[in-house]
């Protein structure tokens, strides 16, 4: 059973809590989430519900109706991120771990430890234990391979995920494996899940060759309840009557067990087809249902491979496939995760391991449930960050310059409406901050109304004008539903949960349904799909530099004279830097003068660009980096 806390619970009666169900033989597992503490209490004791219901402290109690306890939605409703070093699976990022099937020699491991890190791999796989299903074939090289497998991944930054078989191999594997994996055939190897659950480490338990999403779910709650919170599955195909791929790839498993089940899922694309000209498609497929990763087959060369050469991908398929999910990620309002080193985002600078109970405050403009903050959960992780809100953009700069908000999030550009001047020239106007990163969210807006309320029912439409705007499609086919202009999206949402009016809606996000606890009526009517905002974070300027920052955002005003702009471009152009945008703006205060915004892509060489900026120092006037980040 789920028991939810009380807000405010003093510790003493937590603890009388805990003794009242462990004296009954229940194990307890408290749950800190964003809104509510919870204990979730498993096991055989036979308990009257009411008589928890009744001790000081307890708001309510849910009985658990599933046979998989810990590992069900019921006792856990947010997303269970595993942390595994400084890479992450679940929540709102994509994570891929490649490598070969096997180990098979330290100069192997190390070239495809490089191969798949170079093209974006978070975390490296290779077996050093192969079940093969003929005694005849490669075994792995056992403990051997563990070493180099170690040695590959330190020497890349890359935590390491390799199969264990045997109970016995538990204590000697520790050392140098980050993620256990149990295979398919060992899914229901009970003993084995016992005894690596109680390891206490990160395991990703693959789906049997013939086992239901439920026995899945039962041996996750094997590791759970040995004493692992770190559970990741893993979907990679399963034996039906089908004989052209190597199995069936059951794409449908990864929304029945969101739905189902808190744990991440992955899906294996190598080991579901067996083909390597199938990966990438079915890779493609996995990440758009929703998984929370992939575990893929890579090798320097599959033709020679000791084991599954024939569906692990060419180092070149690996980057096109890399480059493909990194472009879909924001369809599907992801990100794609990159790799320790060149990791993204101030979180990371200071703190790799999200410190529960040491949030940090970002300001955005608006009302909760905006956009804005939606950027701040993609780039934080809930956990990690507490979004404040502001009335107007030039608060939110305010608040980092006095410090009340370590990093504001500010809308710079959607792809549809264009820039958001207003924060260009505020980046202007306070030349104590800069920009450290930055976030595309892709907007999809939703039709809100009161719960139970119909489609049928509304009279009165709220949202900014560009939402309203952007739904111009959706409200022509309802010639009922009049607009009104608001001053903010979510604000709107926020308007009519307090007017309490069956007939009345709003356009806003699905986050921002959920946080004033309204009804999504249509999600998805925004005309355009290809509906994008670009987001920066700003911090004050004495703030650490981001590691290995791929794009600067520049601003500069030229002379009145001709060829002025053509000779600062000369000077990118010479030192090859890609600029990605180009913009002009009036100088505030001179009429028909004019200021220009430039995003360069920073060249591997960063030595380029501060010799691009030397030079436009010389030639251009007023010229100030307004940050370097990864973009
Ligand atoms: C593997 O990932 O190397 C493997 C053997 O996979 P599975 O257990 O899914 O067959
Ligand atoms: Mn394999």
């Amino acid at each position: 059973m789920v028991i939810v806390l009380e807000k405010n619970i003093q510790e003493g009666d937590k603890a009388r809590i805990r003794s009242f169900l462990e004296e009954k033989g229940l194990t307890i597992r408290e749950i800190a989430g964003v809104d509510e503490t919870i204990l979730g209490a498993v096991g055989i004791a036979p308990l009257d519900v009411r008589e928890v219901e009744m001790l000081p402290g307890v708001e309510r109690v849910i009985p658990i109706t599933k046979p998989y306890k810990l590992a069900s939605r019921e006792f856990k409703k947010d997303d269970t991120i595993v942390p595994v070093g400084t890479a992450r699976i679940g929540g709102l990022r994509i994570t891929v771990i490649a490598g070969p099937c096997a180990v098979e020699s330290r100069d192997q491991i190390l070239e495809c430890a490089k191969i798949v890190r170079d093209s974006g791999a978070v975390m490296l796989r290779g077996g050093a234990y192969k079940p093969r299903t003929s005694p005849y074939s490669f075994q792995g090289l056992g403990e051997e391979g563990l070493k180099y497998l170690k040695e590959a991944g330190e020497r890349e930054g890359l935590p390491v995920v390799t199969e264990i078989v045997a109970t016995e191999h538990a204590d000697m594997m520790r050392d140098y494996v980050d993620v256990f994996q149990i295979g398919a055939r060992n899914m229901q190897n009970f003993e084995l899940l016992k005894r690596v659950g109680a390891l206490g480490r990160p395991v990703v338990l693959k789906r049997g060759l013939a086992a239901r999403i439920e026995d899945l779910l039962m041996s996750a709650e094997y590791l759970l309840a040995s004493g692992t919170d770190n559970v990741v599955l893993c979907e990679r195909g399963i034996r039906t009557f089908e004989t052209a791929t190597r199995n069936t790839l059951d794409i449908s498993a990864i929304p029945v067990v969101k739905k189902l089940s808190h744990l991440p899922i992955l899906v294996d694309p190598s080991h579901a087809t067996g083909l390597r000209e199938k990966v990438p498609p079915v890779a493609l497929a996995a990440v758009a249902a929703g998984a929370d990763g992939l575990l893929i087959e890579v090798h320097p060369d599959p033709e020679h491979a000791a084991s599954d050469g024939p569906q692990s991908l060419f180092p070149g398929q690996f980057e096109k496939l890399m480059r493909d999910i990194e472009a879909m990620s924001p369809v599907i309002g992801k990100e794609i995760q990159h790799p320790a080193r060149r990791k993204t985002g101030p979180a990371r600078l200071d703190s790799p391991e999200p410190r529960r109970g040491a949030r940090t405050r970002v300001g955005f403009q608006g009302e909760r449930g905006a956009y804005s903050e939606q950027a701040i959960f993609r780039y934080f992780e809930h956990e990690e960050a507490e979004p404040v809100s502001f009335q107007d953009f030039r608060g939110v700069f305010a608040g980092v310059l006095d410090g009340s908000v370590t990093y504001g999030a500010v809308p710079l550009e959607n792809s549809l409406a264009g820039s958001i001047h207003e924060n260009y020239d505020l980046l202007l106007q306070f030349p104590d901050l800069k920009i450290v990163g930055e976030k595309r969210i892709r907007i999809i807006h939703a039709l809100i109304g009161l719960p139970g309320a119909g489609i049928e029912e509304i009279r009165k439409v709220h949202s900014h004008p560009q939402g309203l705007a952007q739904c111009a499609d959706f409200l022509n086919r309802h010639p009922a539903m009049e607009r009104v202009p608001f001053y903010d999206t979510a604000g709107s949402v926020a308007y009519i949960a307090r007017q309490g009016r069956r007939e009345w809606a709003a356009i806003a996000s699905r986050e921002a349904a959920e946080v004033y606890g309204m009804e999504v009526l249509r999600e998805g009517i925004e005309t355009n799909p290809r509906n994008y905002t670009r987001f920066v974070f700003i911090a004050r300027s004495g703030h650490p530099d981001v590691a290995d920052p791929d794009m600067g955002s520049l601003v500069f005003s030229t002379p009145d004279k001709p060829g002025a702009l053509f000779h600062a471009m000369k000077i990118l152009a010479d030192l090859s830097i890609n600029l990605k945008k180009l913009e002009s703006r009036p100088i505030l205060g001179k009429p028909w003068q004019y200021m220009f915004y430039l995003d360069v892509e920073l060249p591997a060489e960063r030595a380029s660009f501060e010799k691009a900026l030397e030079q436009l120092g010389r030639t251009v006037a007023d010229l100030r980096v307004l940050g370097v980040y990864r973009a």
